[in-house]
């Protein structure tokens, strides 16, 4: 069966998908999004994992969210509320020691003195030049990448990017070349010498990027990390109330009053082309739905599946496309709050509330890198702990709580033929091990769990390789090379074809951007 007299067919209905989706519509498109799970929101979600127990499911704090997107998107009226956590970050660093960071500058100096004097004193000055190169970040945002091999338009797009660059002081330019380019472990060297401090802003080089923090490239997915705002406050990070699913669902809300169709449970079997254009696509079942243009949100290799056959398209540059994160999130339902060696107490205290991070230096997520080399999982990782129920009441039972636990290093494949569905439970009890060494009543306060290795991501996600920002952040594929040279303004190498996703500028996070250029230019397209 065919449906037809849809100006777009959006294929995917996660956050981005249906940001597209409101924006055309708004523009007065008629915009059907087909999605393959029962449930809208792609990796922005809010799931029940055990009775009683809700969670966000992949993503699980907000900072990138584009304000611009918020206030069209009316997310507020729709019932998005964001809240701001106390501390940034909690480090356990040993039974006795712990680094406890945000609250303020002074406050965060304070603590940091403890480990070194210096180091407090530069943080001023850290801070004001990673913001003015975020800020660079931030100005590019909105922007679609001058693509390589355009015409007029693209030539004015290069020169108003270079523009913007050019009007910064040497010094600054020097550091966006540094953090586009450098390691985050040689950039944070440069600035301190205590090894928490560097633990501590370090972590989000290696968070969705399989790398040690000495790998070349690793400083800008560091800045990757601080572009956002929450609340107006940059550089912060804040917690969804009813989770990341809450995003979703605001901007489902505002699609649907701007009258976009959305079909759950019917994932795209392919793409239909007709002398050299995407005239639509047809579903798993059989269904076919006719549009004037053809928007992928899935992951880019995701979308190349759909295009196998058709002569136009190359598939190529898509098989090279470079897409790992080695990441393995689980969800906990608690009894009770852990009860850290370093900070005792089950009662709730501000580090309950904050980021808490068991990678105490630089050295150590670099050999959790290696032995996930190695082994194909690392037995000491990374993990980032957030307690959402901590400042949201809508997630667990009175007196119990939720935690999001994001784990690096974990590889898609594993060597030696081993698979994720017999190793599963084993990484997932390392990682409880790990955190039960510095909390003793963490293990025994687990009633559940859900874990997703890298394999579940991409089998319940479509995040090939289990690709938490649908590619990798490296320098060959960002800007205008994501996701490939030649392609880096949204228009895919077919005629009526877009991305809307996170394989597009600016890449990977719960941003709502990529979904809001890709209608901008789909519409300047005449679609
Ligand atoms: C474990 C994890 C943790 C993360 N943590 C954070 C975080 O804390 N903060 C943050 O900002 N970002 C985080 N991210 C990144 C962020 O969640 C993603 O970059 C973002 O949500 C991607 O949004 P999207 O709309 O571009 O794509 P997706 O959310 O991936 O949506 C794509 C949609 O396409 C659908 N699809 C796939 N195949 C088909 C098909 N054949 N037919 C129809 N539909 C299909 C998928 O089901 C999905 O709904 C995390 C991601 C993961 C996986």
């Amino acid at each position: 069966m065919a449906h037809t007299g849809y100006d777009a067919v959006i294929c995917g209905a996660g956050h981005n998908g249906l940001a597209c989706a409101a924006y055309l519509a708004a523009a007065g498109k008629r915009v059907c999004v087909v999605e393959k799970r029962t449930v809208a929101g792609g990796a922005a979600v809010t799931e029940e994992f055990h009775p009683g127990f809700r969670n966000s499911t992949a993503s699980y704090t907000v900072s990138l969210l584009h304000p611009k997107v918020i206030r069209d998107l009316r997310l507020v009226e729709h019932g998005l509320r964001i809240v701001e956590r106390p501390f940034a970050n909690f480090l356990p660093l040993s039974d006795t020691d712990s680094l406890q960071v945000g609250g303020g500058l002074e406050a965060t100096q304070r603590e940091i003195a403890r480990y070194s004097k210096r180091d407090a004193e530069c943080l001023p000055q850290y801070y004001a030049r990673l913001e003015r190169v975020a800020d660079v970040l931030r100005g590019l945002l909105l922007e679609t990448p001058p693509n390589v091999g355009g015409g007029l338009h693209d030539l004015f797009n290069a020169w108003k990017s270079g523009r913007k660059l050019n009007a910064l002081p040497m010094e600054a330019k020097r550091d966006v070349l540094d953090l586009f380019t450098m390691s985050a472990g040689e950039w944070l060297d440069r600035w301190f010498e205590s090894e928490p401090i560097k633990a501590c802003f370090g972590f989000d080089s290696v968070v969705g990027n399989f790398g040690s923090p000495y790998s070349p490239g690793s400083a800008y997915v560091l800045l990757h990390h601080v572009f956002g705002e929450v609340n107006g406050k940059k550089g912060t990070w804040g917690h969804a109330i009813g989770g990341m699913g809450a995003i979703a669902t605001a901007m489902r809300k505002e699609a649907e009053a701007r009258g976009v169709e959305i079909r759950l449970g019917n994932g795209v079997a392919r793409v239909l082309a007709s002398r050299g254009r995407a005239t639509g696509v047809v579903l798993e079942d059989g269904t076919e739905i006719l549009a004037r243009c053809v928007v992928s949100n899935a992951h880019p290799r995701v979308m190349a599946g759909w295009l196998a056959g058709v002569a136009e398209f190359p598939q190529e540059p898509f098989a090279h496309y470079q897409s790992e994160s080695a990441t393995l999130r689980m969800n906990v339902a608690l009894s009770e709050l852990p009860d850290f060696t370093c900070k005792p107490g089950k009662h709730l205290q501000p580090h309950h509330q904050s980021g808490i991070i068991f990678a105490p230096s630089l050295d150590y997520m670099d050999r959790a890198y290696a032995s996930a080399r190695e082994h194909g999982w690392s037995k000491a990782p990374v993990v980032e702990i957030l307690i959402p129920s901590t400042v949201d009441d809508s997630l667990a039972p009175a007196g119990k709580h939720v935690a999001s636990l994001f784990c690096q290093h974990f590889r898609y494949a594993l060597p030696d033929e081993r698979s994720w569905d017999d190793e599963r439970d084993a990484a997932a009890d390392a990682v409880i091990d790990l955190v039960t060494g510095y909390a003793p009543n963490f293990k025994a306060a687990v009633l559940g769990r859900r874990v997703l290795t890298p394999l579940d991501l991409e089998r319940q996600f479509g995040l090939v390789g289990g690709d938490i920002f649908h590619g990798k952040l490296t320098l060959n594929q960002l800007f205008s090379a994501r996701p490939i040279l030649g392609h880096g303004n949204y228009r895919m190498p077919l005629a009526g074809l877009y991305l809307c996703g996170s394989g597009a500028h600016p890449g990977g996070g719960v941003t709502g951007v990529p979904g809001h250029n890709a209608a901008r230019e789909i519409l300047r397209d005449g679609n």
